[in-house]
């Protein structure tokens, strides 16, 4: 997908994506997109597209410049006049230059791709491959069309190519036979020594970044923005309170569907976007008023968890569990709802537990 598409296209996304989420974490389709987001662990769209351009750009960063686009990128980073309208490649190259200055990572230094004669490695093997056999079956014709093979490869190398098998035996030496009398192994021992020397005298400034670096700090950079995004926007405020830390995760997999349905409540009420009347009462039409039935206070998760004399057997019972286990009377809703509290999973439990107690939400 394009950077540069009007946003409205995006917009469009984003709306599919909040319908999507919504009906995955069984919140109502009108939760704010960013909770949904944050509660699923789910990147937003632009900032995946982020993440992906920087990683494509520093793959083209790793061809050599006989690969047109690479090439192409290399004559942009010379041009002088900036340009008018920023290019896809302009914007790619600037959310690198982001990653630059948070993770210290620099495209520019990836190492190159592996090359051999000129050309990039292939994946597909040698056509010859595929008539001499398997070393199981081979047949005497296939051993001797083998041989002759391998030593008109050896024939067709200059010099100064050290040569290494795969099986430790060659051409005329049957068997493993480590390096006895090779020409070549001896050479490409000395080359192996001599880059392990270099590699330990580079310059801290010579440090190249594999794509496996890129990759990280992309993904480090992206969750960097998302995380200024969460804690700047207006939305899923009530969610923010205990879920400030986009990179933590909420627990996905859960024994039983009874439990999954459960665990999708016990959201519900950290979103705000619960079945209580207080919030119904602004999305649902059918629903007349926003306080609770049994005692006509305004019903919202705080009146539910804390305050509705209807459930203060179950709520005892609950306080009373959470007190054995932490020390601690919950006083207010960050005791029970923020998501990496250090008993977090045996107090979802108990809550768990008040929630079927209750039978607020059955039906
Ligand atoms: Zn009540």
């Amino acid at each position: 997908m394009c950077q540069l598409l009007k946003e409205t296209w995006l917009d469009k996304l984003n709306e599919i994506q909040r319908k999507g989420l919504a009906l995955c974490l069984d919140l109502p389709s009108q939760s704010s997109l960013e909770a949904l987001e944050v509660l699923s662990g789910t990147l937003p769209i632009d900032l995946r597209r982020e993440e992906m351009a920087i990683r494509e750009l520093g793959k083209i960063n790793s061809y050599s410049n006989n690969v047109p686009i690479k090439r192409k990128f290399e004559i942009w980073k010379e041009e002088e006049n900036p340009e008018k309208f920023i290019s896809p490649l302009g914007k790619m190259y600037q959310q690198t230059e982001d990653m630059k200055d948070t993770e210290l990572v620099d495209i520019n230094k990836i190492e190159p791709q592996y090359e051999y004669q000129g050309l990039v490695s292939v994946i597909r093997a040698p056509d010859y491959w595929r008539n001499i056999g398997s070393s199981k079956s081979r047949t005497t014709a296939q051993i001797e069309d083998g041989k002759q093979i391998i030593s008109e490869q050896l024939k067709s190398q200059t010099p100064n190519t050290a040569v290494a098998f795969t099986d430790g035996s060659c051409l005329g030496n049957p068997g493993p036979c480590g390096h006895a009398n090779i020409k070549g192994n001896d050479e490409a021992d000395s080359l192996a020594k001599e880059a392990a020397k270099e590699a330990e005298t580079l310059a801290v400034d010579d440090i190249v970044f594999t794509k496996q670096d890129v990759k990280k700090a992309a993904r480090n950079s992206v969750t960097k923005k998302w995380q200024r995004r969460w804690e700047n926007s207006n939305a899923g405020r009530h969610y923010f309170r205990f879920h400030p830390e986009v990179k933590n995760k909420v627990k996905k997999d859960f024994p039983s569907k009874r439990m999954y349905n459960t665990c999708n409540i016990i959201n519900s009420l950290r979103t705000g976007y619960s079945k209580l009347n207080a919030y119904q009462f602004i999305i649902n039409q059918h629903i007349n008023s926003e306080t609770c039935d049994h005692c006509k206070q305004k019903e919202n998760v705080q009146h539910y968890l804390f305050e509705c004399d209807l459930y203060s057997d179950a709520r005892d019972k609950l306080f009373h569990q959470i007190y054995f286990i932490t020390g601690q009377i919950p006083t207010d809703l960050d005791n029970l709802l923020t998501i990496n509290l250090p008993n977090a999973e045996s107090i979802n439990q108990l809550l768990a537990e008040y929630i079927e107690e209750t039978n607020r939400f059955s039906g």
